[in-house]
């Protein structure tokens, strides 16, 4: 791994100043419109969950309202009605047609408090649990209510003066009802039966659907007094709506909230690994609580819908920002590439005169801030024209090539720099190095092109040699004007006078140093 990094590391280090520069910037970018976009959907998911939250709690608010309102309009017929029902016993006119009148002139005065179709049949239910009128004046016979909450509530519990709930099959009409029912009791105080209002569900939920955004929550569901659900959306047997086990959960659930004190806002609860959301409210009338729930897979999946737009635009984006990059990173590559070329020998394959023209000021100036000693080395193949004569001019290529290689080879530390000066000449700029080194680089070079041992047509060729010229000097303000490379080529001529194959140093070192 880390080799691999390293290899990278190496490749990224040989990008141009301008490629490197657009890297950085594709990388800033990238970084700035992905933090843009994040904060950006954050902001976003979380002003839908308030949204959603605020529906949620919108929806419990009109529903329990909705059924408070109801049930409140019930209570108060029913009082008086079992008021008449109770006066009938004292009178001793009660008897099932004329309770069935009651009943009839009841339903029809709950009718007119209240504005919609809630109502089912009011029904009167003695103390063993045998309907004894109903207010549709139908037959009651076979009917038995002693097995219904209501009926054993009321009739077990003497200071329980109503009961409301919980949700049930009706036993006269097959429909899902609840019942609001109240007691009646005879002159001295006994228990004596039930009066009992049906509240329809289908009814409420025709309402519901009226004032409330149905689609924005699952389930709606509404108890009294903590027992079982008196109301639930959906119905239990339509195709949307819970299992039995998950109404007793959700039933738990609901004790658990009604528990808590106060008013709730919200809650979200795990439930089958699933989350769902829930707003709740509490009657401030009734010991009744109404929630609504919507799951937050919902939730997401809104989220998604809702910001499919801002999904496309960031991938778009990144898309558009990341060609335009990769455009410009290659056009940079190429520019590095051709602007390496235009610095490059084709023959040799070393740096040309321009690159020279465009390192040696700063390596000079580098030598006058660090007072180190710069070594210039002036190299010229002996005798070339002659080796072209003898072995042609393609062949002198070759070993023109060689030789600019094996100078190459002799200068090894990072910073030396090697170029072709022109046809068989070659520069040497040795920073931070003195006359001793430049001496050992020289002698370096004269050996490795003598060593060199072309073979031309399967035989060695004449032996190759070179002159060497150098001058080395500390750069200070006097001497930066010298022209340090017209100083190593004269002392390789000095080096050719004298019998060639050898290195000459440039006499003025001494008074260059001293300047
Ligand atoms: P000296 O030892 O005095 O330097 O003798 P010389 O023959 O090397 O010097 P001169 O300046 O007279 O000739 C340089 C020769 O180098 C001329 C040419 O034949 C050869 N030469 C220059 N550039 C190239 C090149 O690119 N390819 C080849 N094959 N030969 C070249
Ligand atoms: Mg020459
Ligand atoms: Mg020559």
């Amino acid at each position: 791994m880390k080799f691999i990094f390293d290899d990278h590391f190496k490749e990224l280090k040989k990008l141009s100043r301008l490629s490197r520069l657009i890297l950085l910037s594709f990388t800033l970018t990238f970084l700035t419109v992905l933090l843009g976009s994040t904060f950006a959907l954050y902001q976003n998911w979380n002003i839908g969950l308030e949204l959603t939250k605020s529906d949620l709690l919108k929806n419990a608010e009109l529903g329990s309202y909705l059924i408070e309102r109801n049930v409140i309009n019930i209570l108060k017929t029913l009082d008086t009605t079992k008021e008449k029902l109770e006066s009938s016993i004292q009178t001793k006119t009660f008897n099932p047609q004329t309770v069935a009148g009651v009943l009839s002139q009841s339903l029809h005065d709950v009718n007119n408090y209240s504005s919609s179709d809630f109502l089912g049949l009011q029904l009167v239910i003695d103390k063993t649990g045998a309907l004894i009128a109903r207010s549709d004046g139908k037959s009651t016979e076979n009917i038995n209510y002693i097995d219904r909450y209501y009926f054993f509530n009321l009739k077990n519990n003497k200071n329980l003066n109503r009961t409301i709930g919980p949700l049930l099959i009706s036993r006269t009409t097959n429909e899902w009802v609840f019942h609001v029912a109240v007691p009646i009791h005879d002159t001295k105080g006994d228990f004596f039966g039930v009066l009992a209002q049906q509240v329809i569900e289908t009814e409420i939920i025709n309402e519901l659907k009226k004032y409330a955004d149905i689609k924005s929550f699952d389930l709606m569901i509404n108890q009294f007094d903590g027992i079982d659900a008196s109301f639930i959306y959906p119905l239990p047997d339509t195709p949307n709506s819970p299992s039995i086990e998950e109404l007793s959960r959700l039933g738990h659930m609901i004790n658990q909230l009604h528990a808590k004190s106060g008013f709730e806002l919200f809650q979200s609860i795990e439930t089958n690994n699933q989350q769902i959301m829930i707003g709740f409210s509490h009657s401030p009338i009734f010991n009744m609580l109404t929630f609504v729930s919507v799951p937050l897979e919902r939730l997401v999946e809104r989220f998604l819908l809702k910001n499919a737009y801002l999904f496309t635009y960031i991938v778009l984006g990144f898309l558009f920002v990341s060609t335009l990059f990769y455009y410009l990173f290659c056009i940079s590559v190429d520019l590095a590439a051709s602007n390496n070329k235009s610095l490059t020998d084709p023959l040799t394959g070393l740096s040309n005169r321009r690159a020279l023209d465009e390192r040696i000021h700063p390596f000079l100036r580098d030598s006058m801030r660090t007072r180190e000693p710069i070594s210039v080395l002036f190299a010229d193949i002996d005798l070339f024209r002659n080796f072209n004569e003898l072995y042609g001019h393609e062949f002198g290529d070759v070993v023109l090539h060689e030789v600019a290689m094996a100078l190459a080879s002799c200068c090894k530390r990072p910073m030396d720099f090697v170029c072709r000066w022109g046809g068989e000449e070659f520069v040497a700029i040795l920073p931070n190095t003195n006359g001793v080194a430049a001496a050992q680089v020289s002698q370096a070079m004269l050996e490795s092109v003598r060593s060199l041992s072309p073979i031309f047509n399967s035989k060695p060729t004449r032996s190759i040699t070179i002159s060497v010229g150098y001058v080395t000097c500390v750069m200070n303000s006097k001497n930066m004007g010298i022209d340090l490379i017209d100083l190593a080529d004269h002392a390789m001529q000095e080096a050719k006078n004298r019998g060639r194959n050898q290195a000459f140093q440039h006499p003025s070192d001494a008074a260059l140093n001293e300047s």
